[in-house]
């Protein structure tokens, strides 16, 4: 899937520099902006795979929009700076920073810098839906343990009768062990 770039840069000569070489290297550029402000707007509306976002720009400067792009969306940023900015960088590690690149900006640096910020990107996707599914597996566990609790104690079962009990229900209801038992907690939880 091509991946979906948003520009942010105050000098438009450069801002069109880096869409050509973006766009010639098969990414797609959604959104452009000149300014701090402008980048939260588009950001917000636009939620590009990745932002390249330039430090030193009117109204808001980079860093301030970084972070409050950051607060609401996961979107990796790469930051544009010139040498005597670098000190910035320090500040920058609230914001979802994933890199940046030293300015002037030649293909052979920026190309680079944009796959590994968006393989980065993706690498911590999946972890979080790894984190996410193994929460919810542990969640379902946990509702399982808990009727299943319930049904020893009602009718004085062994764990082992009560699990057995919950499966023989389960296939022959054709409900999954999570629904029953939240049927179960529901009906004679307190
Ligand atoms: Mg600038």
């Amino acid at each position: 899937m091509t991946k979906r770039i948003m520009i942010v840069e105050d000098e438009s000569i450069v801002r069109l520099d880096l869409s050509m070489m973006l766009s010639d290297n098969g990414y797609e550029i959604v959104g452009e902006a000149g300014d701090g402000e402008k980048a939260v707007e588009l950001a917000f509306a636009l939620k590009p795979d990745l932002i390249i976002m330039d430090i030193k720009m009117p109204k808001l400067n980079g860093l301030k929009a970084s972070e409050i792009i950051s607060n609401k969306y996961n979107i990796p940023i790469l930051l544009l700076t010139a040498y005597s900015q670098r000190e910035f960088i320090d500040k920058a590690k609230k914001a979802n920073i994933v890199g940046y690149l030293v300015k002037p900006i030649a293909e052979s640096n920026l190309i680079p810098a944009v796959e590994i910020a968006l393989q980065q990107a993706e690498n911590a996707k999946m972890y979080e839906q790894k984190v996410q599914e193994m929460n919810n597996e542990l969640k379902k566990r946990k509702i399982v343990e808990k009727a299943k609790g319930i049904l020893m104690d009602k009718y004085n079962l062994t764990e082992d009768r009560a699990f057995k009990k919950m499966r023989t229900i389960s296939m022959k209801k054709q409900v999954t062990l999570e629904k029953l038992a939240k049927h179960i907690i529901e009906k004679y939880g307190t």
